[in-house]
């Protein structure tokens, strides 16, 4: 009865189980972010890639295939909104996106994607690559089971201010960057709107805006905002006019209350928010995601590997201020999901975060309500992920020990499970 179903996994794409085809698998216990509790032994009934049942463990139909992780903790397949996997990585080079191909790009996507599935990462916002659409077709190829790898949304581009955030800087006046890595880039709410439809008509999911400085772009000032609010507004009226919706990466106060004022439905970083950003957030429902791991990361090889200071004063002046931020956040109730900026630290390493999430004031099933439902919800595909209540994708994950007692345990999971497919 106990089969392993290897081979179905390289027949088949992140789609899931071909249609009609049934898989039971029989958890130790059973994770349910939507109602906070961790349950006893259960079975999952695995219909078309979708969970069709859960009921309390005991026996199988004749013949029946069964995924035995009775030995294992499962939990919805994570979710991670903020990755860059069609991205070059991290390096202390400003001029590393020039230093290699689309083609060489899509590769390490290809691997990136898998990285991240492997380490429970079942789903992903990508919220952006230097050459533009690297992210949507890197979806596309998911989709295709041409590359294995997460359910993925991605951005398109970054819509970002001349030598903004979102930009390739820290090069020669004279060097001219590649116009591919520029579609994003705005001066007026009018060219706001072209390119936000551009990117929807070539395959957006969602729109990514540079509301302010960043810490890995030569010259520019995290805590400065660098959008206005009526550029953002702009790109806030496509996107929803086309049923879509819009986060902005945002350090400074300033950048974040303008983006929230202007109607995005996300604040990435979020490091430097003040009491009545967080009042303004909380006040309309606006998603908070706020990467506290990678500062750690990026102070320890920033140091070995000599990033540029430039970088390492911008980590310094975010990182402690975002995890105090971050536990004023928890404390005011404001939707936090999870988001990791994988990309700037390695693919993989995703869930190092959890531990800093409780660390810095949510309990263990918050933090993992964060990394399910509360993605789910920012992304808007909460009927299909973030959760396995029947109707949801058979995207699970399985881990040994109790995760309540000690979150680190999701930093290495067992077993990874998407549409039905055990691919790890
Ligand atoms: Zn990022």
């Amino acid at each position: 009865m106990r089969i392993v179903i290897a081979a179905l996994a390289l027949a088949l794409a992140a789609g899931g189980l071909a249609h009609g085809e049934t898989v039971y698998v029989r958890a130790g216990h059973l994770v349910d972010p939507e109602r906070g509790t961790v349950d006893g032994a259960r079975l999952l009934r695995v219909e078309d890639g979708r969970v069709a049942a859960i009921t309390p463990d005991g026996p199988l139909p004749a013949g029946a295939t069964l995924v035995d992780w009775s030995g294992y903790t499962v939990l919805p397949g994570l979710i991670d909104m903020h990755v860059h996997l069609a991205d070059t990585g991290e390096t202390n080079n400003p001029a590393e996106p020039l230093l290699h191909s689309a083609m060489e790009v899509a590769y390490m996507g290809a691997r990136n994607a898998r990285t991240t599935l492997e380490a429970g990462f079942t789903t992903v916002h990508d919220v952006g690559c230097y050459r533009a659409f690297g992210d949507t077709e890197l979806r596309d190829a998911i989709n295709r089971g041409d590359v294995v790898g997460p359910r993925m949304a991605a951005v398109g581009a970054y819509i970002t201010a001349p030598g903004g955030g979102g930009e390739v800087t820290g090069l020669a006046p004279d060097v001219r960057v590649p116009d591919d890595m520029r579609v994003g880039v705005v001066t007026s709410p009018d060219e706001v709107t072209q390119k936000v439809n551009y990117l929807f008509q070539h395959g957006a999911d969602s729109i990514k805006l540079i509301a302010t400085g960043a810490v890995f772009a030569i010259g520019t000032v995290a805590g400065q905002q660098e959008l206005t609010e009526e550029e953002m507004h702009a790109a806030v009226v496509v996107a929803s006019a086309r049923g879509s919706w819009v986060t902005a990466h945002a350090h400074g106060a300033a950048g974040i209350k303008a983006a929230i004022r202007a109607g995005v439905r996300g604040i990435e970083h979020a490091s430097l928010i003040d009491d009545e950003g967080i009042a303004l957030a909380k006040a309309r429902g606006v998603f908070l995601d706020m990467d506290i791991y990678n500062g750690d990361w990026t102070d320890e090889v920033g140091r070995r590997d000599h990033y540029p200071d430039d970088y390492m004063r911008k980590n310094t002046e975010t990182t402690l201020a975002q995890r105090e931020a971050f536990r004023k956040a928890v404390q005011a109730g404001v939707k936090l999901a999870f988001g990791t900026d994988a990309g700037v630290y390695p693919h993989g390493l995703n869930a190092r975060q959890f531990k800093y999430m409780v660390q810095w004031g949510m309990t263990p099933m918050q933090a993992i309500a964060a990394a399910t439902t509360v993605s789910a919800e920012m992304l808007g595909w909460s009927k299909d992920v973030g959760a396995l209540s029947p109707g949801h994708y058979a995207d699970m994950v399985a881990v040994s020990g109790d995760l309540i007692a000690d979150i680190t345990v999701l930093e290495h999971v067992a077993h990874v499970m998407e549409g039905g497919v055990v691919v790890k």
